[in-house]
């Protein structure tokens, strides 16, 4: 079935806005010409101004240029109002053509490019969450709270009851702390060790907030170059629920579907966390199979997650699109670091909403005994008669 013939009236208009955000095309824009100043300064400058542009301002650069307050938004100078005025005028910037034209070197500025696909500007974002999609699709009245965020246990700048009475204050009723394993020391990976006395730290909190929000025991692995997690089985049984997600060979051409492959494959993996890990014009992530990936998450009841980190927003609502036809479950999650952070489930609910996901596909959504029958699942593993064909492989290829 054609997905663009399913649309409602309400969703092809957000599909619209979409195509037509000058927000992002702007920020765009100014990287590309950031890309060929020769000096740090303006470099700086342009990139600054296409954050901003891309992430802080909620109206649309068209009513700005349009009531000719562009430059009353701090940190945005006359050549960015210069080029952003020619794009809402004229469609295209020839002043940023021209810079590019005289700088040659077109496969740098194709290639940053591509690593801009599919993210949505603060303006759409929040279009997306105000656009009237139907009561079934999701939205932040049905989410009780966010799966993926770090404490001051691992890299993250906050203590868990802080983020705790933060997430009491958004609504939520439910948390998940997932601070790094031991296998990425750069992001001060726990130990298990410290592992447990922060499952202590936790039953404190939870006892604190008296059911007002849960605390989930959560941590959030590596997946190695082969597929398999930096946790063994046994580590992996220490938490409520692990996500596996990629944070290495992220800069690759070379096919790892099987990789990812055999990541949700990895017994008491509930989350496939950040599952490309692109980052904003500078890096694309794994290059896999997406679809297949999809199916075998489906086929063990992993999440994909939509990492709502404003530089991550990943899964777009490309691959979401994807991981829906394929039947997946999705966890919609922050990443955050911070209690400020934890605003980046608004980017994940919204590319959600662009891809038709209905609320009860997004595992932060279920009521509780849903949500917990769902973990435990999860820490089952693969199913026995799964586990059964892996092993009589395994067998069969060794008398070979
Ligand atoms: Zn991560």
């Amino acid at each position: 079935m054609n997905l663009v013939t399913q649309r409602t009236p309400a969703s092809r208009a957000l599909h619209t806005a979409i195509e037509e955000d000058l927000n992002i095309v702007a920020a765009g824009l100014l990287q590309d010409i950031a890309l060929v100043q020769s000096n740090e300064r303006s470099r700086f400058g342009y990139k600054r101004a296409a954050k901003i542009i891309a992430a802080a301002i909620d109206r649309s650069v068209r009513d700005l240029i349009e009531e000719g307050t562009l430059r009353d938004v701090p940190f945005l100078g006359a050549s960015t109002e210069r080029i952003v005025a020619e794009l809402v005028r004229g469609g295209e910037s020839p002043s940023v053509k021209k810079a590019l034209a005289a700088y040659g070197k077109r496969s740098d500025i194709e290639k940053r490019r591509g690593f801009r696909r599919a993210y949505l500007s603060r303006h759409t974002m929040r279009r997306a969450l105000d656009a009237p999609l139907g009561p079934s699709i999701v939205s932040t009245k049905q989410f009780r709270g966010d799966l993926q965020m770090h404490s001051t246990w691992s890299d993250g700048i906050e203590s868990i009851a802080a983020l705790a009475g933060a997430a009491e204050a958004l609504g939520w009723s439910r948390i998940g702390i997932t601070d790094h394993s031991y296998g990425l020391p750069i992001a001060r990976g726990m130990s298990m060790e410290a592992a447990a006395r922060q499952g202590i730290e936790i039953d404190g909190v939870n006892e604190a907030f008296a059911g007002r929000v849960r605390v989930y025991k959560g941590v959030e692995a590596n997946i190695l170059a082969d597929g398999s997690l930096d946790l063994d089985e046994d580590e992996r049984r220490v938490f409520e629920y692990v996500i596996a997600s990629p944070h290495s060979l992220l800069r690759r051409d070379t096919d790892q579907t099987a990789r990812m492959v055999n990541a949700v494959r990895q017994r008491g993996v509930a989350i496939l966390g950040h599952p490309q890990g692109r980052m904003y014009n500078s890096r694309p992530g794994v290059a896999a199979d997406w679809i297949a990936v999809f199916r075998e998450a489906a086929r063990h009841g992993v999440a994909i997650e939509i990492d709502g980190n404003w530089h991550r927003q990943d899964v777009d609502y490309e691959l979401a699109a994807l991981a829906m036809d394929a039947d997946c479950f999705f966890a919609l999650d922050s990443d955050a670091h911070s209690i400020a952070e934890l605003a980046f489930t608004d980017y994940s609910i919204a590319h959600a909403r662009v891809a038709g996901v209905p609320a009860d596909r997004v595992v932060n959504c279920w009521e509780q005994k849903k949500f917990e029958d769902w973990l435990a699942d999860r820490q089952g593993g693969p199913r026995t008669r799964r586990r059964h064909d892996v092993h009589k492989a395994t067998k069969a290829t060794k008398m070979s």
